[in-house]
């Protein structure tokens, strides 16, 4: 499966706000963002003035590298997207929201998508208490997502969780941090996934 291996804190310097692709890290005086607020490269530090496509394209951009989906796979998303029904947009972002490496990373398991990602592909993770390693898997509602009984002591939980306590679980999942599962209560809205995404910009983009 191809994916994104170069160093995360450009792709936040390139959005020009953080996209917490890091963990804890991004909370700290460590984070690129708040040393060099400014996009990579030799001529970072220009002005640029955007084009209503300049503008579309960095909206997505932003959205994808929030979730670590590369473009194919998020056409599809976008794809599905227009096939449901209400706004498109909201069906994205809810579409996004329901990745199993994104409900892990919202119910504190992990701390980052990308660590939810590698932990449910290592098989650390269950679905209704079957072993379930496809972080792309779409949760429903009813779903009890949990660590592995196996996997339970590992200090990366442990740690993950911990952390997790100082950011609220979203209304949409119910978190049983004795038990580490948590189960998904409903569909989450778009203002559960609280995201600094325009989402209709992506829209017109791909409706072009
Ligand atoms: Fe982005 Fe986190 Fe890196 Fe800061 S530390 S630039 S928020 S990935």
């Amino acid at each position: 499966m191809a994916r994104y291996t170069d160093a995360v804190c450009k792709l936040c310097r390139r959005e020009g706000i953080k996209l917490f692709l890091k963990g804890d890290r991004c909370h700290t005086t460590k984070c690129a963002i708040d040393k060099r607020g400014y996009a990579p490269g030799e001529h970072g530090q220009r002005r640029v003035k955007r084009s209503e496509y300049g503008l579309q394209l960095r909206e997505k951009q932003k959205m994808k590298r929030i979730y670590g989906v590369l473009e194919g796979q998020f056409r599809r998303y976008f794809q599905m997207a227009t096939q449901q029904r209400g706004v498109t947009g909201e069906n994205l972002v809810r579409l996004l929201e329901q990745r199993l490496d994104n409900v892990v990373h919202r119910l504190g398991f992990a701390p980052s998508r990308a660590a939810a990602r590698l932990f449910t592909r290592h098989g650390h993770i269950q679905v209704n208490g079957r072993k379930v390693d496809i972080p792309s898997a779409l949760v429903r509602v009813g779903d009890v997502v949990q660590v592995r009984p196996g996997s339970r002591d590992l200090t990366a939980v442990r740690q993950a969780l911990e952390s997790a306590k100082k950011r609220p679980t979203p209304p949409w999942l119910e978190l049983d941090p004795e038990g580490l599962k948590g189960t998904v209560r409903s569909l989450p809205t778009r203002e559960d996934a609280a995201l600094p995404v325009e989402e209709h910009l992506i829209v017109a983009l791909y409706s072009k």
